[in-house]
């Protein structure tokens, strides 16, 4: 029953964790989690100064350091990746976690009427850029005991709504990158999987749902055990799986 599981303490102690997206909503509250399991979080994001403000909040929690990349990954190119897994590999000697959490909306619409660069710019962050984040990252993850990736769906990543456009359609490419690199690393140690949050109280939701009461929707914390399951050692047996961190 992986939405309701309770890790034990220090889970994911000694384990260097990258999470994208870290500055807020879910990879924010993934961070801080993965944190106080005794994980050495890697924050990526593009926005510093949200960064910052995780990182100090680690600190004053004592959890372990974590370390801050701040990239926008609308215009980073393959040579930022191989850099940025190099410094990993010099840091740390090994990632054993990558949780592809940052994504962006682009303009809900109806089909004819999205734009070229609201497509492309969707699909090169949501899709492009995890490609090359990934592709990099994997020699270092395999010097890891268990590798985990995990990407992040949605509900309209598994079945097209009206309007959803070019944000539904790099959902449905993400299930199939991570069904890919599952099956080619099935013989490894490295698992991946896809969660799917589920109607979460963060900014994204709000601009999707304007008119609807957050208040009512669950919030970041209360979706994270699917989040340390998937992370964690007890995930072993599992990949190329997309999961609900939600019941419906
Ligand atoms: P938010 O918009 O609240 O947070 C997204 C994070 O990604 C932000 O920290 C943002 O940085 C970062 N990000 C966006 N673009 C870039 C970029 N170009 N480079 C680097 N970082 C970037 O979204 P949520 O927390 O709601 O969503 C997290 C994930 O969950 C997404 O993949 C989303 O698609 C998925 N999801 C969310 C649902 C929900 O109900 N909330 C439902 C289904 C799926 P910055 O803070 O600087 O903007």
């Amino acid at each position: 029953d992986y939405q309701n599981y309770q890790a034990p303490e220090g889970a994911l102690q000694g384990k260097v964790i990258l999470v994208t997206g870290a500055g807020d909503g879910i990879g924010r509250e993934a961070a801080l989690t993965y944190a106080r399991l005794g994980a050495t979080v890697i924050l990526l994001g593009r926005t510093t100064k949200k960064l910052e403000a995780v990182y100090d909040e680690i600190i004053e929690a004592g959890y372990p350091e974590p370390a801050i990349i701040p990239l926008d990954m609308k215009g980073a190119t393959e040579s930022h990746y191989r850099d940025m897994a190099a410094t990993i590999e010099d840091q740390f000697g090994k990632l054993d976690g990558l949780l592809h959490n940052a994504s962006i909306l682009g303009v809900l619409s109806p089909f004819t009427h999205i734009d070229l660069p609201t497509w492309n710019d969707v699909l090169h962050v949501n899709v492009t850029a995890q490609f090359m984040m990934t592709k990099a990252l994997i020699p270092v993850m395999l010097k890891a005991p268990s590798p985990r990736i995990i990407f992040t769906s949605s509900g309209v990543g598994r079945t097209g709504r009206a309007h959803w456009g070019p944000y539904a359609v790099s959902k449905f490419a993400t299930e199939g990158m991570a069904q890919i690199i599952a099956d080619e690393y099935e013989n490894t140690s490295l698992r991946v999987n896809v969660i799917n949050p589920g109607a979460t109280r963060t900014a994204m939701r709000a601009r999707a749902y304007p008119a609807e009461d957050s208040g009512k929707l669950k919030t970041a914390a209360e979706i994270m055990p699917v989040y340390i399951f998937l992370m964690s050692d007890a995930a072993a047996g599992i990949t190329g799986e997309s999961l609900d961190a939600q019941t419906r």
